[in-house]
């Protein structure tokens, strides 16, 4: 399994959490109006289906001496009414009509043709353009929209449905205008929303980002006035050993020793604890320049091999004889040695450690491979966290705190290099760390 840290700027909390909120705000803001928008043309649909409808069914319901009332619909367009049809529902013969546009009638007959309602009902139909040849004449009628209703009724011929048709065009015009201009107000709003969410947003944030900018700057003051009192304290413990080395018993011996190690330990958890306070306040100094990396990593590999043949590791070396890069040459000192320490911390006895430099103009590499536990899958993106140890008791005992890996992360990222680790429990690890090209001037 292979994790990368990817290359690039620096993940700020601020501007994501910033992102977030803008995000949320525009959501909320885009949700409301887009609710609004449904309401009202909900509203506008139920109203003209309440009144059309109500207009077709006095239509066709009108009767004059126990006859159904025909309306000259020709003559005089009354409300809109488009056609009226009784067809006998046996034969399908017309009973009796009326068009307002009667050379167009039999494309009306079309709509309703086929159509058997058991009781009263009402439909929407297009009614496309037409365009009809009469004589030299061309009649044409436009795109409409009608409304139909079908009422069924006893007649001396047994059943027959009388059909009416409303223009109902104008309605479904404004419908859509209704629909474009919410359309254009939302595409709008989202705009201004975006605009509006992240100037509130970056507003809120201000006394949060001030907040946590002074605990920074308070972690990082203490940790840097925590260092004199621990070195100080070594320094006597130098003295106590020197001055009774004879007469010292030997559980004393053993006292100071201990005390030693616990305030090496400490310093060293100080000097992690300020270097990530200083880098997130951003007063990490790193101090870029170019350099031969081939001399210095021999030396910097040369530190490890007292402890590497203690536990009977062989430490071997694969490196060009000369590569100039730009970096931080202490910074990129206290990557090899976090990699290193790890890699001779985390390997069995009798295990191999290989460090490796590859010259890739495109990409230049330091490659720390081993053959030690190697780490699961799962807790491969987490070992960069702070404080995240795989094993919490084992990592313990060898007197490491889970920051290591963290500082790396942070020289990793203000060398805009990418980390790519490659493990497999039981078989060991690679860390392979990339850095963009260096192009000489
Ligand atoms: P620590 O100081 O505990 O080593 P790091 O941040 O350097 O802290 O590493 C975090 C954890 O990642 C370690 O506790 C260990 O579990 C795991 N780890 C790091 N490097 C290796 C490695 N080379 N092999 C196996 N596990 C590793």
């Amino acid at each position: 399994m292979r994790w990368t840290l990817k290359r690039g700027k620096k993940l700020d909390l601020f501007q994501y959490t910033q992102r977030k909120l803008t995000f949320t705000y525009t959501w909320l803001i885009v949700l409301f109006l887009a609710l609004f928008s449904i309401i009202v043309s909900v509203f506008f649909i139920f109203m003209a289906y309440h009144e059309q409808s109500n207009s077709l069914r006095a239509t066709m319901s009108a009767t004059e001496n126990g006859a159904v009332v025909i309306p000259d619909l020709e003559n005089s367009r009354n409300n809109d009414m488009y056609f009226f049809y009784v067809l006998n529902n046996k034969s399908g013969e017309v009973l009796a009509h009326s068009d307002a546009i009667p050379e167009f009638s039999d494309y009306s007959l079309k709509l309703i043709r086929g159509w058997r309602a058991d009781g009263e009902s009402f439909r929407l139909r297009w009614l496309p353009e037409i365009h009809k040849q009469q004589g030299d004449v061309i009649l044409v009628s436009e795109n409409r929209v009608l409304f139909i209703g079908a009422q069924p009724i006893m007649t001396a011929d047994g059943i027959a449905t009388i059909y009416a048709a409303k223009d109902v065009t104008y309605y479904w015009d404004i419908l859509r205008t209704l629909l474009i201009v919410f359309i254009c107000i939302l595409v709008l709003f989202i705009i201004v929303a975006v605009k509006f969410s992240s100037s509130m947003s970056k507003k809120a944030m201000i006394p949060i980002q001030q907040s946590f900018r002074h605990q920074q700057q308070f972690l990082a003051d203490a940790s840097h006035e925590l260092r004199t009192p621990l070195s100080i304290m070594n320094t006597s413990l130098d003295v106590i050993e020197m001055e009774n080395g004879e007469t010292i018993t030997p559980y004393s011996k053993e006292v100071v020793l201990d005390m030693k190690e616990e305030i090496g330990r400490m310093s060293r958890m100080v000097q992690h604890l300020l270097m990530l306070a200083r880098s997130d306040v951003g007063s990490a100094q790193f101090e870029m320049g170019s350099f031969d990396i081939v001399p210095k990593l021999r030396q910097w590999v040369l530190a490890f091999e007292g402890v590497a043949q203690k536990k009977s590791i062989t430490v071997r070396k694969m490196l060009p004889d000369t590569l100039t890069v730009k970096g931080d040459p202490e910074r990129l000192k206290q990557l090899v040695y976090i990699l290193l320490d790890n890699a001779i911390k985390y390997t069995p006895e009798g295990g191999k450690v290989d460090v490796g430099l590859d010259p890739n103009p495109r990409q230049w590499r330091i490659i720390v491979r081993d053959s030690g536990i190697g780490i699961a899958k799962e807790d491969q993106p987490r070992i960069f966290d702070r404080f995240y140890r795989v094993e919490k008791h084992r990592s313990r005992e060898e007197g490491s705190a889970g920051l290591g890996l963290a500082i790396a992360k942070q020289i990793i990222i203000a060398h805009r290099a990418s980390i790519a680790l490659e493990s497999e429990p039981g078989k060991g690890s690679t860390f392979s760390v990339e850095f963009p090209p260096y192009k000489q001037a």
